[in-house]
Parts: C-alpha cells; structure tokens; sequence
C-alpha cells in the first residue's frame, strides 16, 4: 500500500483523536490532558519518547534500522489552544469556555500522530531518523525556544538536516497545500508606552501636562513614521491594539498608555522599527512636555523558509495529490511562529494546508482565530501522508545563505 492509501486507512482514528482534542483544549505551555492523549496515541509505536521540563512537551524519535543512515528530519506539529470561546455550534466543539482550539493545532497534532504511526511501520525504508516535535505554547508562549533549550535538536543525536511543520487555515481552499520560498512568515514584538504629564481639571488644561493630547499624537506619529522612514516595498507593521487613559471626562488624567504589535520580515528591520518609534515617542512627548517610558518585548523571530526545501515539498505534494493541490505562496504573511526558531537553526519549511469547510467560500469563511472558525478534518489523512512522504524522501541539498524578501 502507498502511504496515502495507508493514511486514509487511519483517518477516522485520527478524525476521532482531533475532535477528543478539539472538545478539551488547553491553552499555553501546561497541557497535560492533551499530552496524556498524543502519549497514548503513540504508545506501542516503538519510539524513543522524551518529555519536557518546563513544559507538557514530547519529543518522539523514530529510528531507522539502516546502518548508512543520513541526518535525521524533524517534523513538528503545536498542541495549544487559544484563549478564546468558541462559537461554531460544533457538536465536539471545545467544552471549556476560555478556550478553543482557533487554530487548529488539534488538527496538526492529529496529522503528525498519524505520520507517526505511517513512519512506524516503514522505518527500515527511512533514510534517517525522524524526530517527531510535539510543541505546546506556540501561541504567544515561546514553546519552541524551550524545547530547543531542553535539546530537541539532539534527540535524535545528530542534529537535523531538515524540519517540517504543517499549518491548518480555515479560510483557505479545502486541501489546497502552499508554502512560500525564502521569508514567510514575520517576526513579531510589542511596544507599551506609557506618557507621564501632570493631572487637573479639565477645565484649565494650560494649568496641567495632558498626557492625552501626546497619545494622540504618538498614534498618528508611528503610522506616518512607518510610511516615511521605511522603503514601501520592505513590509513593516505597526498596529496600536491598545489605548488606556482616564478616569472621568472632567478630569485630566497622569497618565496615557498604549500598546502596539510590531510585524517585520528581518531581524533588520525589527531593530531598526523599534528604535525609530523610541525616537517618535519621545520627540512628540518632548513637544507635549510630558515624559515617554517605552518597554519592548521580542516575540518569535521571522519564519524563512528554505528555497531548495519549498520546492521539494512542491514536488512531493504534486507526486502524492496531482500539482493542482499545490499553490505556492506568492506573498509572505503577517502572523508569526515560534516554528522561526526551528527554521533558524535547520533549514526547513512551514507548509499551510487549506481547510475551509466545503460549500463554503474561503472568502467567507472565518479565519483562524476566530471563535467561528471552522477546520475541515477531511484533510488529516492527507496532511499525514504528505509530512510521512517529506521524512521517507532524502532532504534536498539546502540553499546557501539566507534568501530576503
Ligand atoms: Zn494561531
């Protein structure tokens, strides 16, 4: 039997697996329910399982029984669940208010049991070892920088010469599989600034420091720094999500605070956007008279992936599914991925998956994130088959350097 034969073979396993998940989310690093599950499903498969210390991790190797065995491949799949109450009227819909699973990491955890158990049953075709990377976290918690600080490039022992993961979009084409070559996803951060005046009453403003006027005006200031001090055709973000200030309409308040995410394509550029807003915010503040604090927290690097690894995988998926079902990614995405950091050390590629529900127009469909998005688990035995096939075929010679934008 081919691997795709085989994966439909165990579809409904794995559909009956993702909905378990998908009716018990849990969210951020500590999701031992869901462990509990991923341990279960790989039990009798003959691996050599790892746990995490920090965090519900497991690292899963998959050895191959050649004695001329090249690097191991890694593949990866996220377990987490968003902070978020779902809205689909499911009937396995998520059974913990506060908590969904929007982004389909059940669906990837599902995909990446079932390669476990296809690579299982094929290890003496394998040419290497697979390690398989099952990652709480990801959303916002930095799992991935973890498990690679507890040694999950050496869990195989020598370190991988590729990495894979597979990412579920609810607004994409139904099985339609894309990847972009080179940057692919951004690196992200926050800014939080807090604008100090001094308080009054609103009705002699000359007679105080008034922060607000100053947050005004910062927030009009780093959109129209972003278009002046940055080449239009670099993409860079700035988007103020939060705003803070004021007690009562009479009264002049201390203080004014906002909080902004940040999206860049290169570290570059991530440094120099947050230096240019330290130097906005202050000079409007300076002109405002009140005092600027600014705190800025690093989120997940850029996602690049390999040019030589796109294609294989372009390649793969036109073998297993027909070339129709591959579409690559002409431009990158805004959202981030601590798969950056995977991808940062071993060469790799973060391949999305269309999963809009049938019948539906992907341009109506909710999208990930949110609590009306639906993930079509028609497609599970596919994803398995395609991360199953990219670990059974030789890595492809990587692209020297990094490609840019
Ligand atoms: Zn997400």
């Amino acid at each position: 039997m081919t691997v795709l034969e085989d994966a439909r073979e165990i579809q409904p396993d794995l559909v009956r697996l993702r909905r378990e998940l998908h009716a018990d989310p849990e969210v951020g690093l500590l999701v031992p329910r869901t462990r509990e599950r991923v341990l279960s499903a790989l039990d009798g498969l003959d691996l050599e399982v790892t746990l995490g210390r920090a965090l519900t991790s497991v690292t899963a190797v998959v050895r191959t029984r050649r004695p001329d065995a090249v690097a191991p491949v890694l593949l990866r799949a996220d377990l987490d669940a968003l902070p978020l109450t779902e809205d689909t009227g499911l009937d396995y819909a998520s059974r913990t208010p506060g908590a969904a699973h929007a982004c389909g990491h059940d669906l990837h955890a599902a995909m990446l049991i079932g390669a476990a158990r296809l690579l299982a049953a094929r290890r003496h075709r394998l040419p290497g070892d697979v390690i398989l990377m099952f990652q709480p976290g990801e959303e916002g918690h930095d799992g991935a920088r973890l498990m690679l600080r507890e040694g999950l490039l050496d869990a195989a022992g020598d370190r991988p010469a590729a990495a894979y993961a597979l990412h579920a979009a609810s607004s994409a084409p139904l099985g339609r599989f894309g990847a972009r070559s080179g940057p692919a996803l951004a690196a992200s951060g926050t800014v939080e600034v807090v604008l100090r005046g001094s308080g009054g009453h609103g009705a002699w403003p000359h007679a105080a420091r008034d922060p607000i006027p100053a947050l005004g005006a910062t927030i009009g200031a780093l959109q129209t720094m972003v278009t002046r001090r940055f080449d239009a055709l670099e993409p860079v973000l700035v988007s103020v999500g939060q705003v803070r200030a004021g007690t009562a309409p009479n009264i002049i308040p201390e203080t004014a605070q906002l909080a902004a995410t940040l999206r860049a394509f290169s570290d570059t550029a991530h440094r120099r956007l947050v230096a240019e807003i330290e130097r906005v915010v202050h000079g409007v503040a300076a002109a405002h008279g009140v005092q600027a604090e600014i705190t800025h927290s690093q989120g997940y690097p850029v996602t690049v992936n390999d040019p030589a690894a796109a294609g294989f995988v372009a390649d793969v998926c036109a073998d297993l599914f027909g070339a129709e079902r591959y579409a690559a990614a002409e431009r990158p995405a805004l959202v981030s991925d601590d798969i950056g950091r995977v991808l940062a050390e071993v060469p790799g590629v973060m391949v999305s998956l269309g999963t809009c529900p049938p019948g539906l127009d992907p341009r109506d469909a909710a999208p990930n994130h949110s609590p009306r998005a639906v993930f079509d688990d028609s497609v599970i035995a596919d994803g398995a088959a395609l991360l199953t096939e990219l670990a059974l075929r030789t890595p492809p010679k990587t692209t020297e350097g990094r490609p840019l934008i």
